[in-house]
């Protein structure tokens, strides 16, 4: 599946500190095949990619629509429509369906959103591949 990524209070905090669990989170559904795309309503965060060095894992980064979502998709340039986001804010998650995450706290709290959402990624897969069949 195509998985869209929020940035801001869904991987990062506040104060630019990484979630638990996201980078081993991104490796695990990237071995189980799926592709995955960061985007934000302050544009494509490649500042975020680079500073955490998420290039190996994240194919490109796009504009994320704050309203009208699907019909901004091509003004904003998003090529395809998400198969499921991952998102803070329940807008953005009733618009294309997916998960929607507690915000980053503060750091070194104890923090287990990000096995949350594999598992609801996995579940949701395994759903969609069973309608299919
Ligand atoms: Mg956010």
């Amino acid at each position: 599946m195509n998985l869209f990524f929020d940035v801001d209070d869904t991987l990062i905090t506040w104060d630019v500190k990484l979630r638990p669990g996201v980078m081993e989170v991104f490796e695990q559904l990237r071995r189980d095949g799926h592709d995955l795309y960061l985007w934000s309503g302050y544009g494509p965060r490649w500042e975020v990619v680079r500073r955490f060095e998420m290039h190996d894992h994240i194919i490109n980064c796009f504009w994320k629509p704050l309203y009208d979502h699907h019909v901004r998709l091509v003004e904003l340039g998003v090529p395809f429509v998400p198969d499921y986001v991952i998102d803070d804010h329940h807008q953005v998650v009733d618009a294309f369906g997916g998960t929607l995450v507690e915000p980053a706290g503060r750091p070194f709290v104890v923090d287990r959103e990000m096995e949350r959402v594999y598992a609801e990624i996995t579940a949701f897969a395994q759903r969609n591949a069973a309608s299919r069949a």
